[in-house]
């Protein structure tokens, strides 16, 4: 679906890739996102989430797809102030069984960062779920992680970074990409 773009591109955690997984090219489709949603919530399922926590934006679509396949709701937290906040009205419960859902992990940093705002709100933490984890096995999550694929692309600090070496202009995908 073209949703595997080669360039230059900065990630959300600050590193510099040749590739870039732009998971809202497959996640336009309904019937796609839909079929992703249902694979993911199959591995998921027997943690017996009551509620999905998914970060905006690139969480929104593919939590919510989960939830649906799983028959619970689905929630974000976004960003306010630079921190990821529920806003909206959206609460979790003491207690409350979260799973955390986002399209990509590559450092695991929004994902741990969304958890944490879970249990900031009393909630348990049973997993997290990704459609691609491009982490290389290093996203750090204390809790089961699921995704639907792994892919390898390669990531490197903007001061070693062979491309920028080379003059390549970097893109910051989300705004053109
Ligand atoms: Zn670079």
């Amino acid at each position: 679906m073209g949703a595997l773009l080669e360039g230059h591109f900065r990630l959300t955690s600050g590193l510099h890739s040749p590739g870039y997984l732009q998971c809202a090219l497959v996640l336009q489709h309904p019937r796609e996102a839909e079929r992703c949603g249902a694979l993911l919530a199959e591995r998921v399922r027997g943690l017996g989430p009551q509620a999905v926590l998914s970060p905006a934006l690139g969480g929104i679509v593919i939590g919510h797809e989960v939830a649906r396949a799983l028959g619970v709701r689905a929630i974000f937290a976004e960003r306010h102030e630079g921190k990821l906040t529920l806003r909206r009205g959206f609460t979790i419960a003491p207690g409350e069984r979260v799973l955390v859902v986002e399209d990509v992990v590559t450092t695991g940093g929004s994902t741990r960062e969304t958890i944490e705002v879970a249990r900031a709100a009393g909630a348990a933490v049973l997993g997290a779920a990704a459609i691609i984890d491009r982490s290389g096995g290093n996203q750090g999550l204390d809790v089961p992680f699921e995704a639907l694929a792994t892919v390898s692309l390669p990531t490197y600090a903007p001061e070693s970074c062979p491309l920028c070496a080379s003059g390549i202009p970097v893109v910051k995908p989300g705004s053109r990409a």
